[in-house]
């Protein structure tokens, strides 16, 4: 099967995400204002047209008629243009915000400029604004009003006569342009901060992805080596110290390993080594030209035991004795291993026959100092041992086979000693 990169996936995963949710806020942020700018411009054009209006009344009162259509083209014109135009610079609107008085719907007074340089005084309102606003007498803002190819957010309100005839509309109107300019600088603000996100975002993800794969890939050696034998195999210190799943993972295997090496190499009864691991340390110690000693042991009438108290009563001696053997061989250089049934060999590296026989002489002297208790019966247990050391030209067999033969005649000349 081919193999994939974790790592791959999950930056691939973390890229989709932030991609679909930094669209997801551009595109609903850069509506949101659109429509806020929007709403702003038809606020600020509505209070433009009605303060328009609230001055041209206070300026001119009375009703608008013909007359000041005239008047504008034939006679006083001058004078209420200016008075439009004063009416204009005193609102104080930005220059971008054009205002329109129409008699009608014929504009009479206007800011707008044609791009000739002409003004559009005596052209007509568009169809659907007069229909609506002179037509149905409603005050209306739209945003598709076109102003020599240029789209404004509009707002018209009636003029109303005493008689209540519509007479003409007042008018004021500002670019839509605005509400896409505010647009487009949200959506670049947006595109950089999520850019600037996403690099920040990426750059932590790949470090602590990286970390992770790093330590579950150094789970997964461990595991490789353990499968291949090698059972030096050791974790890393802070994978075995990370406080999540792949902790516990890297714990576990380690738990399997220790369990599963314990079956391999040891007695389930005694948990000594068994006689396989223990071949296989002497061994190494041969590899490692270290000279060794070795203690065949063998409990005494062991057989009298299972036929008097039980077998489960021979079982609790053997793990008693056990226990005291390894307390004083130890478990790393020296070691005890369960050689078969009631016989364990003591294996004493880098010691000569008589270091070893006292510590086999102190091991049998508590072996007959200890009273043996078992579903309230005592009785006494002794053993017989045979001694040997490693010699040149020897191999673990004739050593171990020598020490055997020793035991044997401690048995034969009467048991309960050590023979060297
Ligand atoms: P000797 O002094 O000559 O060694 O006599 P012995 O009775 O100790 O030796 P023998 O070989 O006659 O008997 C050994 C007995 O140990 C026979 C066997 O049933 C028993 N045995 C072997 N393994 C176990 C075990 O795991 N548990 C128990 N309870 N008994 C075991
Ligand atoms: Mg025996
Ligand atoms: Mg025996």
């Amino acid at each position: 099967m081919k193999q994939k990169s974790l790592a791959n996936k999950v930056l691939l995963l973390i890229l989709f995400n932030i991609t679909v949710v930094a669209m997801l806020i551009t595109f609903v942020g850069a509506k949101l204002i659109y429509d806020v700018t929007k709403a702003g411009i038809s606020n600020e054009i509505v209070g433009a047209a009605e303060t328009l209006r609230n001055l041209f009344q206070k300026e001119h009162p009375g009703d608008l008629n013909s007359s000041a259509y005239f008047i504008y083209r034939y006679g006083e014109e001058i004078v209420i243009a200016e008075d439009f135009y004063n009416i204009v610079d005193y609102i104080g609107c930005s220059d971008d915000v054009e205002f329109t008085v129409f008699y009608g719907d014929i504009r009479i007074f206007t800011t707008i400029v044609n791009p000739s340089g002409s003004t559009p005084v005596g052209t007509k309102a568009m169809d659907f604004v007069a229909e609506d606003v002179i037509n149905g007498g409603k005050t209306m803002v739209y945003d598709n009003i076109d102003i020599n190819g240029e789209i404004y957010v509009g707002c018209y309100i009636p003029i109303v006569n005493s008689d209540g005839a519509i007479a003409g509309m007042y008018f004021a109107g500002r670019p839509l342009r605005t509400a896409i300019d505010n647009v487009r600088m949200v959506i670049i603000g947006f595109i950089i901060v999520v850019a600037v996100t996403l690099i920040i975002s990426v750059t932590l993800c790949i470090v602590f992805t990286e970390k992770m794969i790093k330590d579950l890939g150094d789970i997964k050696q461990y595991i490789n080596k353990i499968a291949a034998g090698d059972f030096d195999a050791r974790m890393q210190e802070k994978t075995l110290k990370r406080d999540d799943e792949i902790g516990d993972i890297g714990r576990n295997a380690e738990k399997l390993y220790v369990n599963l090496r314990d079956m391999v190499e040891r007695d389930p009864l005694t948990m000594l080594l068994n006689r396989r691991s223990c071949l296989m340390k002497m061994t190494e110690f041969t590899e490692n030209k270290i000279l060794y000693t070795v203690a065949m042991g063998d409990i005494d009438f062991f057989k009298k035991i299972n036929d008097t108290y039980g077998h489960a009563c021979g079982d609790y001696v053997l793990k008693e004795v056990s226990a005291l053997l390894k307390r004083h061989t130890g478990d790393n250089e020296a070691f005890v291993s369960r050689w078969g049934g009631e016989e364990f060999l003591i294996v004493l590296p880098s010691k000569g026959t008589e270091e070893s026989l006292r510590i086999v002489t102190e091991i049998l002297e508590e072996i007959r100092k200890t009273n043996y208790e078992y579903e309230g019966k005592t009785f006494k247990v002794t053993m017989t041992f045979g001694i040997s050391q490693f010699r040149n030209g020897d191999n673990r067999e004739s050593a171990v086979n020598r020490a055997d033969k020793l035991l044997y005649k401690g048995k034969q000349s009467g048991r309960n000693r050590i023979v060297v």
